[in-house]
């Protein structure tokens, strides 16, 4: 079971891990959390790269899809094999939403190297956490230094965060949407019912 986490900076995806190992683990299941871009050793570096650097936007779209390579083959195949659940947090929508967009990068060509990369391997659910912008920005600057993504302008974080509402809606099989303004005990309670409803583990 390959589970998905997205959304804009600051909506606040990343509080809700600890609670969904969890929640797997009372159901005798084992969990491998990882997380885009990183995971590895290199993807960790390469991450530190992209954070960091100016960068063309091609580059910057093929070191995200390398570090997702490392991470698909090391870590997310073999742990499905193993029949884990793996918990992701960001995956190729975050390259849709942020490069796609945000940077407005030619989407047929994000595809392209999605299936390049990882043709078999997709997530089965990806929750979306989603937030009007101000919240974001509210929650960022209150909690942490901002990453080079992170400071971009406000029009970029509007194009993610429509990209990423368009891909729940192209494909509402796979997407739950989160109010994430909602507290935090809120957000749980409405992850386990779709947990207990999608999985009777
Ligand atoms: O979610 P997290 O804070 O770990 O993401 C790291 C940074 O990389 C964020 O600022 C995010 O916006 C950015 N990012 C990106 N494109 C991706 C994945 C992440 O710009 N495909």
């Amino acid at each position: 079971l390959f589970i998905t986490l997205e959304g804009v900076d600051g909506a606040g995806k990343s509080s809700h891990t600890e609670w969904l190992i969890n929640y797997f683990q009372q159901k005798n299941k084992e969990v491998l959390l990882t997380r885009e871009p990183g995971g590895t050793e290199l993807g960790e570096q390469l991450r530190n790269i992209l954070l960091n650097e100016s960068m063309s936007q091609t580059t910057e779209v093929l070191l995200m899809f390398a570090a997702r390579q490392e991470s698909v083959d090391n870590i997310i195949k073999p742990a499905l094999i193993e029949n884990k659940v793996v918990i992701s947090d960001r995956f190729t929508d975050s390259t849709f939403a942020y490069q796609g967009g945000g940077r407005a990068y030619d989407i047929y060509r994000l595809q392209q190297l999605a299936t390049w990369v990882h043709a078999d391997v997709n997530p089965h659910l990806t929750f979306l956490f989603d937030v009007p912008l101000e919240v974001a920005r509210q929650r960022l600057s209150a909690t942490r230094t901002m990453d080079r993504f992170e400071k971009e302008e406000e029009t970029f974080f509007m194009n993610v965060r429509k990209m990423y509402l368009q891909l729940a809606q192209q494909q509402a099989e796979r997407f739950v949407i989160i109010d994430a303004t909602q507290s935090i005990e809120t957000i749980r309670h409405y992850l386990k019912t779709v947990l207990d409803k999608r999985f009777a583990l």
